[in-house]
């Protein structure tokens, strides 16, 4: 992904410029931190490269696709065929289990049912958590429901994995867990872009880019 000057500034009044003038170039198969405090940019930056929001300055380019020009639904096509989202809270759906939990996101695809829970299973065992697919999220630690909301993220094949404080709600061995799968992913050859306020989950990663007050620096 890259992105070529992008800035958002929100409608007021007062207009508030939360990101401006924002240039990365995140390469297949990197694993980049985004690192600021409270108040920085991050989520309107994670909006961005997530296409849930667009720029209102500059150019966002996605596996060589430049958004902007795209209509909404093209837009929205590519964020589900593209991007895997891991938030902080995992999201599960607590009646259902992590086989299901993972299929689900599968659901609005033209993959049949019964390659959908095979998937699922498959993307399970990315994580780790094969023996455990038939579990409901109540009989999962944290660590192990963010594996399975991982494993949603992945189970679309997604070119970029994008994580929102993806440890935020872990103790730190549950953290830790989380942290060396995100790496072991991204040395499969998985693009990893995590944001965090977190300098132990950035230190793990390639390379660190700071956010402050809407402008992306080292
Ligand atoms: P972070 O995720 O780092 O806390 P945000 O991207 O949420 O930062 O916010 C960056 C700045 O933009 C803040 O000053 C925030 O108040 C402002 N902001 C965020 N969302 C909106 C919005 N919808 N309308 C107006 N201002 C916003």
């Amino acid at each position: 992904m890259a992105m070529h000057g992008v800035g958002r500034t929100y409608d007021g009044p007062p207009p508030v410029a939360a990101l401006r003038d924002c240039h990365l170039t995140v390469r297949r198969g990197e694993f980049v931190a985004v690192v600021g405090p409270s108040g920085s940019g991050k989520s309107t930056f994670l909006n961005i490269a997530g296409l849930l929001d667009t720029p209102t300055e500059g150019h966002y380019v996605l596996d060589g696709i430049d958004t902007g020009p795209l209509p909404d639904t093209t837009r929205t096509a590519l964020r589900g065929r593209r991007i895997g989202f891991v938030f902080q809270a995992f999201h599960l759906v607590g009646h259902l289990t992590a086989r299901e939990n993972v299929a689900l996101a599968l659901l609005y695809t033209r993959v049949p049912r019964a390659e959908r829970l095979d998937r699922a299973d498959e993307a399970l065992r990315q994580v780790g958590l094969a023996q455990r697919a038939g579990a409901t999220p109540s009989r999962l630690s944290g660590g192990e429901q963010q594996r399975v909301a991982i494993a949603r993220a992945l189970v679309g094949r997604p070119s970029l994995l994008l994580c929102d404080e993806p440890t935020g709600n872990l103790d730190s061995v549950s953290a830790g867990t989380v942290l060396a799968l995100l790496e072991e992913l991204h040395r499969a050859g998985m693009t990893v872009l995590v944001i965090t306020h977190d300098p132990a989950v950035a230190a793990r990663a390639d390379r660190t880019v700071t956010i402050r007050d809407g402008r992306l620096g080292r």
